[in-house]
């Protein structure tokens, strides 16, 4: 260090002996320096400042400082010193470098919005094409046009918006952008104006490309919603798939159409229709209606509670092999029963032979191992009735024909309904012991019914027997057994049970019981069930030799007790799960009967059905059903049938049979749409009560002539005046009086209606018309009367007729000659 660098004055504070300091070095050298105070310095607060005011502050306190100290210090100082220049150069540059970055980033975003602003012009031209083009589109076709257009347009002109820059301090931030606006020269806003700006519809309106774009579109529907004619405008049509039962009241229907119940009334009047709207339709007026509202039918069968009713297709791997179900058919005394007695009494399923006595109307026969199961309710009836309520129970149909006789009426039904169910046929050549037995005959009969038996080199198998002698009966259940396993009949035990109802009826001491042939899985007892628009839960099985069952197998006839009402035959039995379930599907079924019913109106009578006939051209057949009092009359009434018709029309007879007329007879009627003949016998009371319910028609007759022409005019459809009957009431015969000069006289009781004493009356005995003619006397005590009303006891007599016995029926008609016409009754 030199004496100049010496003289330069060091700063210490508090210093002793301010002034000139004497320094002294190693080897006896010294220095004398100026010292002086600056302020200024000491005042920078830095490390080596403050350990040499510590150092001063050490030296303050003694009485001198060594040169050594003193030289550290100025090191120090030095130090200090030149970490200020470097701090300042430091600062220097880094202001320059910060002004530089500043100036970068201007240019940047000023060459940013220049690209901006191009774009900009550039959407701006676009949405004034697009909004051109709209216009253009709207023009031509008016509606659909603003929904169109805007989807195309909407997406473009959004995005570049997002990314506008609005300037150097504000950088651009995502979050803000898309709310970012400017007015209409196309600059760019303050900023508290671009953030709190809402979307004015003036600015969505003017600006093609200003505000969100998405608002813009659905702005653009509004106005031209408004254009088209204001907020009152009907909403777009909503095309809806209508479930539809197989009827809904008018009310439902436009709930599930979402239309007012009004603009259905409406429509339905204006085809023609007047209805409230609690009134039923049938599901074809319900679905023109839906198609004119412009919805889509969805026609369900069954209501949802029906889903609960396993419906799951079987898997192969689960399927066992089960018996076959033969029906047997045959005109009439060509031995059906006989045939299906001969069959069981030989081999009834471990039954000592002969001493069977059958308990249910269908029965298991064992051959060879293999088990067979009749059902033993010979006709078409069962058949027909089974099969018009969607279960085809029989796998097999026998035909029987005596061989010493020839294809009659009923053989050709046989056939017909065979085929037409497709279910293949057994041919048995009947009474082969009787001495005109002429097989051949029978054979080439069949010929013209296009049924070619094996022995013709056809398909059929044919074989003869006679139920009389039992010759060919094992040949005969042979060939159903090869016939049954060419069939391949598979089910699966394994499921909730479903079976067929063959028979039903009301059993005085054990309620309602119904046969059923198990179809699929297996029926137990305990089992939760709907059969119809019957429940239960099976009480008892009883099997066909009158046996109790835990359970009953695929193709098993049982007897099951346990029902709520009495089912018909051809119901379906389902297993479910509650009975809750079933009570629900029973009434939901009873309900859609009744509204069936209410909608169909009395459906079946002759002259609605010929109304029929005129305008369907396809309905070339008048079904009836006949019910006669002795088979004679049954005979001649089909004979009679036969013969009526013509290319267009045909009467077919689909049962008929000798005895009341019961309430199978009335379903078998509701199913197949036909009306029930009564030859001079009459419907017993649940078979009334099922007509009336049904809308059934049931016509008496006790001349066969009266009821042929009727027949024939109805099925050629000239409808001449008529004489018509209306029952007025019945009365039963409490007590019969020998009463001397008058006769025998009834003591009665009017059951129903009234009994008027210029009727005409019918006596019936077990629902068979034993007499028909006038009453002599109608007396209420003492006197005579005119009139006695339901739950009056009263004295009747015959005119001309004495043979009247106690539990006889008195059935009160009056006659009148009407005009007929199609549509009245
Ligand atoms: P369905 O009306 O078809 O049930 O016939 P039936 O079984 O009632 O028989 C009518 C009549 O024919 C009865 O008198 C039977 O005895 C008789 N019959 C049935 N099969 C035979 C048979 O193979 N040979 C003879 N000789 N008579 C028979």
């Amino acid at each position: 260090m030199s004496d100049q660098d010496g003289k330069k004055p060091l700063g210490l504070s508090g210093g002793a002996r301010a002034g000139t300091v004497k320094q002294s070095f190693a080897r006896g050298r010294t220095n004398n320096v100026v010292v002086e105070t600056k302020r200024k310095r000491v005042s920078v607060p830095k490390p080596g400042a403050q350990s040499a005011a510590a150092v001063n502050a050490q030296g303050g306190k003694q009485a001198s400082t060594t040169d050594a100290e003193m030289d550290r210090r100025l090191k120090a100082l030095q130090a200090a010193k030149a970490r200020e220049a470097e701090d300042t150069e430091r600062r220097a540059r880094e202001e320059q470098e910060r002004d530089e970055e500043r100036k970068r980033r201007r240019e940047e975003i000023e060459a940013k919005e220049r690209e901006e602003k191009e774009r900009e012009e550039l959407l701006k031209q676009k949405a004034e094409d697009d909004k051109r083009r709209q216009e253009e589109a709207r023009e031509a076709r008016n509606r659909p046009a603003a929904d169109a257009v805007t989807p195309e347009t909407a997406p473009t002109a959004d995005k570049p918006d997002r990314t506008r820059n609005l300037g150097p301090d504000a950088r651009p931030a995502r979050n803000d952008a898309p709310r970012k606006r400017e007015d209409d020269s196309g600059k760019p806003k303050g900023g508290g104006e671009r953030r709190g700006g809402k979307l004015t519809v003036n600015q969505a309106l003017r600006g093609g490309e200003g505000g969100r774009q998405r608002s813009l579109a659905s702005m653009r529907r509004k106005q031209e919603r408004q254009r088209r004619g204001g907020p009152s405008t009907p909403q777009e049509k909503v095309m809806r798939t209508v479930q539809l039962p197989e009827t809904i009241v008018v009310s439902e229907l436009a709930n599930r159409m979402s239309e007012r119940v009004a603009a259905v009334v409406k429509s339905l009047m204006q085809s023609g229709l007047m209805v409230t709207q609690n009134e039923v339709l049938d599901a074809d007026t319900a679905e023109l209606i839906i198609e004119e509202f412009g919805h889509k039918v969805q026609r369900v069968s069954e209501a949802d509670v029906e889903q609960v009713i396993d419906t799951i297709e079987d898997k192969d791997e689960d399927l066992v092999e089960r018996a076959p179900v033969i029906t047997i058919m045959g005109h009439v005394d060509h031995g059906k029963t006989s045939l299906l007695d001969a069959i069981r009494k030989t081999k009834v399923v471990s039954g000592e032979a002969g001493g069977i006595t059958q308990h249910i109307g269908a029965y298991q026969v064992d051959v060879n191992g293999k088990t067979l199961s009749f059902l033993d309710t010979p006709g078409h009836a069962a058949f027909t009735s089974m099969r018009a309520r969607g279960a085809q129970v029989t796998d097999i149909v026998v035909l029987v024909v005596a061989a010493d006789d020839q294809v009659m009426p009923q053989t050709v039904e046989a056939i017909n309904h065979a085929k037409a169910a497709k279910v293949p046929m057994i041919i048995a050549i009947n009474k082969m012991d009787r001495p005109g037995a002429d097989p051949q005959k029978v054979r080439t009969d069949l010929l013209q019914h296009e049924v070619i038996v094996e022995a013709m080199s056809g398909e059929v198998q044919d074989v003869e027997v006679s139920a009389v002698t039992g010759e060919g009966l094992d040949k005969l259940l042979e060939a159903i057994a090869l016939q049954a396993e060419i069939l391949e009949l598979k089910a699966n035990p394994n499921r909730a049970a479903e079976a067929a109802v063959i028979e039903a009826q009301l059993d005085v001491g054990r309620g309602p019981v119904a046969t059923v042939l198990v179809q699929n899985g297996t029926l137990r007892r305990g089992d939760i069930f709907v059969v119809g628009e019957q429940w239960g839960k099976v009480r008892a099985l009883i099997d066909d030799q009158g046996q109790r069952v835990e359970e009953a197998g695929p193709s098993v006839p049982v007897e099951v007790l346990g029902l709520s009402g009495t089912p018909g035959a051809g119901d379906v039995l389902n297993v479910v799960e509650t009975e809750a379930q079933a009570r629900e599907i029973s009434e939901y079924r009873q309900q859609a009967a009744k509204d069936k019913r209410a909608a169909a109106g009395a459906a079946t009578t002759l002259d609605q059905m010929m109304a029929k006939v005129k305008e369907d051209q396809n309905v070339s057949e008048l079904p009836i059903l006949v019910k006669a009092d002795v088979q004679g009359s049954a005979e001649a009434i089909l004979q009679a049938m036969e013969k009526i018709g013509n290319d267009e029309v045909r009467v077919r007879v689909l049962h008929s049979g000798v005895g009341a007329i019961t309430e199978s007879d009335i379903t078998l009627a509701e199913a197949s749409g036909a009306p029930v003949i009564g030859f001079n016998v009459r419907a017993n009371a649940p078979a009334r009560a099922a007509a009336n319910q049904k809308g059934v028609e049931i016509r008496y007759y006790s001349v066969i002539y009266d009821m042929v022409d009727d027949i024939r005019d109805a099925a050629s459809g000239l409808l001449s005046a008529e004489i018509k009957e209306t029952f007025i009431g019945y009365a039963e015969i409490r007590e019969v009086f020998k009463v001397t000069g008058v006769g025998n006289v009834a003591g009665c009781l009017v059951t129903e209606g009234v009994a008027q004493r210029n009727a005409g009356v019918r006596l019936l005995r077990d629902d068979v018309v034993i007499h028909e003619g006038t009453l002599k006397t109608l007396k209420r005590f003492k006197d005579e009367v005119k009139e006695v009303q339901s739950g009056q006891e009263c004295g009747m007599a015959f005119e001309r007729y004495e043979d009247i016995r106690k539990g006889d029926v008195i059935e009160i008609f009056t006659r009148q000659e009407v005009e007929r016409t199609l549509e009245a009754d």
